[in-house]
């Protein structure tokens, strides 16, 4: 398990920005979030719950329907001998005025593009995707090998997925399958199970959408759990992980896969990073009351 004194040292190995970047040592490897910017998450609250239940818990996290809360955006960096790996690509600079930050912000943790060996993908929504082609259409990443699950891939480059969308969510098709064309010649899949990347192996967290992976990073005898958006937000999805959330393309999937993913994590204590979760996204679940709480680490 990962100690305090290893997460001082991480902090400490970083040249600038401790608030855009926070890092972790596991073993000889490091694992470090650093921020692309924001993102307003529209709360939307469900509608067949105990009215009694429901409002306790809102008024407990203070949120009502149709707020909209700036949310940070975590991409995960994970340096492990000679690889160095992100972990989604960010937004890029077409998708939100809050958000594309993360070229900055490798640049003060002192990364340059060029540096990034892999890019593996939890999923092929905006915040996650679209920054791998940079203003001029070219990927971002010049010597990095790409990865997403074949699940996700089969989902954004099927003809029909746009037209299965809400309209207010057809961009997200049209953007996903236009990245994915530009990626085909650095591009390989991965499935449920594999070692994608060195000390990174995926496991299957679907219903955010149809082939949402989260990453189980493990070095040095200490593991962690990069869960992309299998869990969203640090609220509702903690205190009651069964019920169906907004943000999710299958809510009922998604609610199933975030019961067996926090009764996991909260077993085993292991760390969680969460790209919209708070505190830089680093921390651990625990029990609370009758669902979980997620306890951020902070600096
Ligand atoms: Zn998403």
């Amino acid at each position: 398990m990962l100690d305090r004194r290893s997460f001082i040292g991480g902090v400490a190995a970083l040249p600038f920005a401790p608030r855009v970047a926070h890092a972790f040592s596991m073993g000889d490897a490091e694992l470090i979030t650093i921020s692309d910017g924001s993102i307003a998450l529209p709360i939307s609250l469900p509608k067949d719950k105990p009215g009694e239940e429901l409002a306790a818990l809102t008024s407990r996290f203070g949120i009502s329907e149709g707020d909209a809360p700036a949310r940070p955006l975590n991409v995960t960096l994970w340096r492990n001998g000679d690889r160095t790996v992100l972990v989604d690509a960010g937004s890029g600079t077409q998708f939100l005025p809050t958000a594309g930050e993360l070229f900055e912000n490798l640049d003060a943790a002192g990364v340059a593009p060029e540096d990034i060996t892999d890019v593996v993908f939890t999923h092929g929504h905006p915040d996650h995707l679209w920054g791998i082609l940079d203003d001029f259409d070219e990927i971002a990443f010049p010597n990095a090998a790409l990865h997403m699950g074949q699940a996700e891939l089969d989902y954004w480059m099927d003809p029909a997925t746009v037209e299965s969308l809400p309209e207010n969510r057809q961009m997200f098709a049209v953007g996903a399958t236009r990245r994915l064309e530009a990626m085909v010649d650095n591009l390989s899949t991965f499935n449920d199970g594999d070692e994608v990347v060195p000390g990174l192996t995926a496991v299957a967290t679907p219903g955010h959408t149809p082939g949402h992976v989260s990453f189980l990073a493990e070095k040095g005898g200490t593991s962690a759990m990069i869960l992309g958006d299998a869990v969203v937000n640090a609220h509702l999805n903690f205190a009651r992980p069964g019920w169906l959330s907004g943000g999710d393309q299958n809510p009922e999937l998604a609610a199933q896969t975030r019961v067996g993913l926090l009764a996991e994590l909260a077993k085993t204590e292991m760390l969680a990073i969460g790209f919209h979760l708070p505190g830089n996204g680093i921390g651990r679940v625990e029990t609370d009351q009758d669902g979980y709480m997620f306890v951020a680490e902070d600096a």
